[in-house]
Parts: C-alpha cells; sequence; structure tokens
C-alpha cells in the first residue's frame, strides 16, 4: 500500500486471522502514525457560569490532510455526544486567546450549559 501522508510504500503484517477480513484497510504507515497520529489531550477551563472541556486531537499543527484520520474523529465525536450535560462544539485549529474564551462563555450562556469542544490542535498565547 501507499502511505496516503508521506506516499511511501509499505506493508501491513497480518495474521492468519487478518487473512480473511476483507474491510481491513489501512491509509497511513506505521512511521506517519507514529510521527503524525492522534494524541488525545483535555483542558478544563471554568468559565462565569459553566465549564468547557477542550479536546484536542493532535499535538501541533501539520501540513497534512486530516480528512485521513475521519474515522477516528467520528468515533471521539460520537463518545463526546453521550456525556450529559454538555453540547459538543467542533472546532479546527483553535487558538486560546482571551476573545476567543470570551466567545465560548457567551456561547455557554446562551446554551446555558456546558460545552465540549472538539479540535485539530489547540494552542494559547502563553
Ligand atoms: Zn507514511
Amino acid at each position: 500500500m501507499i502511505c496516503k501522508i508521506c506516499g511511501n510504500k509499505f506493508f501491513i503484517k497480518r495474521g492468519f486471522k487478518e487473512l480473511l477480513k476483507t474491510n481491513h484497510e489501512q491509509n497511513i504507515c506505521n512511521k506517519c502514525l507514529d510521527k503524525y497520529g492522534i494524541s488525545l489531550s483535555f483542558q478544563k477551563i471554568v468559565l462565569e457560569n459553566y465549564d468547557v472541556m477542550i479536546v484536542s486531537m493532535f499535538k501541533r499543527k501539520e501540513k497534512i490532510d486530516y480528512n485521513l484520520f475521519y474515522d477516528e474523529y467520528s468515533k471521539i465525536f460520537i463518545s463526546l455526544m453521550m456525556k450529559k450535560g454538555y453540547h459538543v462544539i467542533l472546532e479546527d485549529h483553535l487558538y486560546l486567546d482571551d476573545y476567543k474564551i470570551e466567545e465560548i462563555d457567551g456561547i455557554s450562556k446562551m446554551l446555558e450549559s456546558n460545552l465540549i469542544i472538539l479540535c485539530l490542535t489547540v494552542s494559547d498565547y502563553s
């Protein structure tokens, strides 16, 4: 197979049981998975009336096609949706400054709810 990030050919070792599976497909080689793979991090911020939990999927912003991780993204999204008492908001690359936190605070007041923000990466001014 050809890795969709680095373009190199790679092979997946399969055991006898996996040989019979037809839907086993991997788009990214192990080297790229180690370098760019998902690294979930959680950060909780206390707002004026509610809390926001920021869930970021990657350590830093890279020049890769994040759509390659769509399956993992949707699984994480669905698991966050199950959390009671929270509204889930999706962001691309979240830059947390005072204005953004104020905006998030406003959204939590408008929705009268705690928030979870699922984003690809998060960076702040510190
Ligand atoms: Zn690769």
